[in-house]
């Protein structure tokens, strides 16, 4: 099986050379370790080199000109309390929303166990993208529906991780997005969900007690004192700490060299 590039530690799994193959020669599909790697089928390919030359990966990044920080928070608790942080997410995105806009974001699965980027409308579908869902989330045709929506005149906001937010501008290179606008995430790593689903499955086998809304991380102020090691503490409730252990091979290199290197208008950081 061939890949796009020559080592899995240089693949962000954003997904653009898959988009853009003009034969389609491209799929992503899941290693053993349950990340998305671009294969090549080498039996369509025709050579054109297209994939590399678009790879933001390759291409690499200049890092970002930060022109203005501003520190803050919601106004409103409730909000602060359901958010990962403090809220910024759901105050840009209101804004976007209230012109009629769109809003790409990731949401938690219950019944799957798995991340993935929705497209919001409305306050009440954007709800679902608060909160850090500390696994790789799977994107699908998210792209395309980004590049429908700005081909249509929507204003667009899409928050995600810096790869991803790159891929997507990889992938919209030649179209207009005056209406577009990107929110990076502050993101160290994205984690398996295969490990996660493999996880909860064992967790299912052995706690009749366990929660349907698992909570990946909790925070101080909205859950009370973090707990020094919540997967010991209350398992059937806290899933973080166990499944940070296993990430991306691409972000145990870059880190948080990869926020440094954005390509978002915005970068959100973690507020308590
Ligand atoms: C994979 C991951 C790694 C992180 N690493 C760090 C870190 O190293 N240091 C740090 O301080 N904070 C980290 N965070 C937390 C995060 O950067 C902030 O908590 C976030 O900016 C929350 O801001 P908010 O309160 O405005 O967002 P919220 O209202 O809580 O909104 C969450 C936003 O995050 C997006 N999101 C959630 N899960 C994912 C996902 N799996 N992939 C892509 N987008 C997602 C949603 O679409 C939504 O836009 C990480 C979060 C994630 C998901
Ligand atoms: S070289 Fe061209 S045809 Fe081959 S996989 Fe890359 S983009 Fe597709
Ligand atoms: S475009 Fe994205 S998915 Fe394709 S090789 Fe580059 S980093 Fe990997």
């Amino acid at each position: 099986m061939k890949m796009v590039l020559d080592s899995k530690s240089k693949c962000s799994g954003c997904g653009a050379c898959s988009h853009l193959c003009p034969v389609g020669a491209i799929q992503m599909q899941c290693d053993k370790e349950g990340f998305l790697y671009p294969i090549i089928d080498e039996r369509i390919c025709i050579q054109c080199q297209k994939c590399t030359s678009i790879c933001p990966s390759l291409k690499g990044r200049s890092p970002a000109e930060m022109q203005k920080v501003f520190v803050g928070r919601h106004q409103n608790a409730n909000i602060v309390k359901k958010s990962r942080s403090g809220g910024a997410f759901t105050l840009l995105s209101d804004l976007i929303i209230q012109q009629k806009g769109v809003v790409y974001g990731v949401i938690y699965d219950d019944q799957s166990h798995s991340a993935r980027y929705v497209r919001a409308d409305s306050k009440s579908k954007r709800d679902k993208m608060r909160g850090s869902k500390y696994v790789e989330a799977e994107l699908k045709n998210t792209y395309m529906m980004v590049k429908d929506d700005l081909q249509n005149n929507k204003v667009v906001l899409f928050s995600g991780t810096p790869c991803h937010v790159a891929g997507l501008k990889a992938y919209l290179s030649n179209i207009d997005c005056q209406n577009l606008y990107t929110i990076d995430i502050l993101c160290n790593s994205v984690c398996s969900p295969l490990i996660l689903n493999k996880y909860i499955q064992l967790l299912y086998k052995f706690l009749e007690n366990l929660q349907k809304n698992l909570i990946f991380a909790t925070k101080p102020g909205a859950d009370g004192p973090v707990p020094k090691n919540l997967f010991i503490l209350d398992p059937a409730k806290y899933i973080y700490i166990f499944i940070t252990l296993y990430i991306r091979a691409i972000c145990s290199i870059n880190r948080h060299a990869i926020n440094a290197l954005t390509e978002a208008d915005i970068v959100k950081v973690i507020c308590l």
